[in-house]
């Protein structure tokens, strides 16, 4: 039975979960609950190697670059490209809800009735707040916290410390890239886990909907997958197939395992070391690029929440009855990209940051309360895009530059 286990490709053992979680927490109804745990197993499993694999695995990629320019073209294109791509995606959100608007399709204010859960306080954090918390006052305690980007800031300088010290900082190297490869090994064994994470979560989160919510929200919801799906399908496939030059379908297959995971984790951070996987095992990218690039993008490239919080602004300007003007459109494509690089990749990040947008344009911020209680299956698929954004510019940029190894990338029949 084991052997007929294994024999089946890992990915197909975790759509056939993510599916028959679905059934499964259907049938069951609120007591799938229970099963819960196995998910927050399987989460902390993949989170506890978010720290030691970023650290391992970006010193020995910078190191490995060898040479400080290609990695300022390498951290330059990704950049373009996540601001590129952030801002096509909150014109689509904001298109998306304008579109929703003219048609009437939101809920009234009436309709919706009371929140379901409290409005929150206003969130204070300044443009100055989100610049300095880049920078690690303590290595050991944002390794403590799992705060990514100072990580990816203290796991750039050393690597960067190695590559100038020449000689003297070989051995140094040799530590990190042999960590490296033990990480990656031990994100294999992890991996393993994932159909039995992917099943009880899905099971959960089928079994515990709230239906009258999203029945009442259905629109919004429907909106938030159409302008992820058209992200996905045309945004990043354009990208591949254009810019990368490569088999859209291969890029897909390569990435299924970090989508499902994203999908049933809802957070960008959790499913990093799957996608970091991916990106190196089935599409070839070099450690380099995919250890520094997938890294940064899973919190700095959010397309998913960018398009929503677009989305959603217009969501709450018409149920509170808010007229937005073209400049406030433009304060909003420019707040939520900013609200998308700010926000950490974790769940309901993005309904944190809907603060920052609604508070400049003047739709209340009670709009969040009434959309928290369906924020999860909305999020799962915002953080599937961001996700597959981040494997895409990846796989962009490393054909830019020369780090992909086409004879590695798995085609569509040998994953
Ligand atoms: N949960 C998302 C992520 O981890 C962020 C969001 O809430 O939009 O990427």
């Amino acid at each position: 039975m084991f052997r007929a286990w294994f024999a089946i490709p890992l990915w197909q053992r975790v759509v056939g979960a993510l599916v028959l979680g679905v059934i499964t927490g259907w049938l069951w109804g609120p007591d799938a609950e229970s099963i819960k745990w196995i998910g927050d197993f399987f989460i902390r499993s993949i989170k506890m190697l978010v720290v030691p694999l970023i650290f391992f695995s970006l010193v020995a990629g910078v190191a490995a670059i060898g040479d400080l320019r290609k990695l300022g073209a390498v951290g330059g294109r990704a950049m373009l490209l996540f601001l590129v791509t952030g801002q096509i995606a909150v014109w689509l959100g904001l298109a998306l809800g304008t579109l929703a608007t003219n048609f009437q399709l939101f809920p009234t204010r009436e309709t919706l009735g009371t929140p379901t859960t409290p409005t929150p306080e206003p969130n204070p954090t300044t443009a100055i707040d989100m610049i300095l918390s880049i920078v690690p006052e303590s290595p050991v305690q944002v390794m403590a916290d799992v705060a990514v980007l100072p990580l990816i800031v203290f796991s750039l300088l050393i690597g960067i410390g190695i590559l100038m010290a020449g000689k003297d900082g070989e051995p140094v190297q040799k530590i990190f890239d042999s960590g490296s490869i033990v990480m990656q090994k031990v994100t294999m064994i992890v991996m393993e886990l994932t159909p039995f994470g992917v099943f009880a979560l899905m099971a959960w989160v089928a079994g515990t909907m709230g239906w009258e919510a999203l029945k009442a929200l259905s629109w919004l919801v429907i909106f938030n997958y159409v302008g992820c799906l058209l992200i996905i399908g045309v945004m990043y496939s354009a990208m591949i197939k254009f810019l990368a030059k490569l088999p859209v379908i291969d890029f897909f297959r390569g990435i299924v395992d970090a989508m499902a995971v994203s999908y049933s984790t809802a957070s960008s951070n959790a499913t990093l070391p799957v996608t970091l996987r991916c990106a190196e095992r089935n599409l070839g990218i070099s450690n380099s690029v995919a250890s520094f690039v997938i890294s940064l993008g899973a919190t700095v490239n959010m397309n998913g929440t960018a398009m929503y919080l677009g989305l959603a602004t217009l969501f709450g300007a018409q149920i509170f009855g808010v007229d937005l003007s073209w400049g406030q459109y433009f304060l909003i494509s420019i707040l939520a990209t900013l609200g998308a690089i700010g926000a950490a990749g974790i769940p309901g990040a993005g309904l944190i940051m809907m603060a920052l947008v609604f508070g400049a344009v003047g739709v209340p911020l009670e709009t969040i309360a009434f959309v928290a209680g369906v924020d999860r299956i909305m999020d799962m698929m915002r953080t599937t895009t961001n996700v597959s954004g981040d494997a895409a510019v990846a796989t962009t940029v490393a054909v830019m530059t020369g780090e992909i190894d086409r004879a590695e990338m798995v085609s569509a029949d040998d994953v």
